[in-house]
């Protein structure tokens, strides 16, 4: 049975969040990260891999698929990536 290539690119909503939760679910180990956040503030946090590598709020955990556009980078971790908040979290702390 071959499997055609235009059927795994047209997966449907439900496969593809079936892919990301399993994504973010291998993401949950919590390590420490020094986070550069935007304006020059080192900070040592403990976050999750989904955390630290953008996948989710740094400080409520959304995952930044639901509502899309809503994320805002705050900051990055060197050799990481950039770190974000969604806008809730964002407004709230500023
Ligand atoms: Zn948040």
């Amino acid at each position: 049975m071959s499997v055609e290539p235009e059927r795994i690119r047209a997966l449907d909503g439900a496969t593809k969040q079936l892919l990301w939760d399993r994504m973010i679910s291998g993401k949950q180990t919590v390590s420490s990260y020094v986070v550069i956040l935007d304006g020059g503030t080192v900070e040592t946090l403990e976050l999750t891999a989904a955390q630290a590598e953008g996948f989710e709020c740094l400080t409520c955990r959304a995952q930044c698929s639901n509502g899309a556009g809503t994320f805002v980078p705050v900051g990055r971790i060197p050799s990481v990536g950039s770190v974000f908040q969604c806008i809730a979290c964002s407004v709230g702390v500023r």
